[in-house]
């Protein structure tokens, strides 16, 4: 199911995101930050984590 969920940085929305693909996680199309979204919250995922594809 596709959501849209807005930036909680700089407020831009993300449309269309995938987050059971991406368990939970989506990067900002605008800031680039990369945030996790675990039931309503979004939280900023730091840069050390391992990205695994
Ligand atoms: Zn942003």
């Amino acid at each position: 199911m596709l959501v849209n969920k807005k930036c909680p940085n700089c407020g831009t929305e993300q449309f269309g995101l995938d987050l059971k693909e991406t368990q939970g996680s989506f990067i900002c199309s605008k800031c680039k930050r990369h945030f996790i979204v675990i039931d309503d919250n979004i939280k900023e995922v730091k840069k050390e984590n391992n990205s695994k594809k």
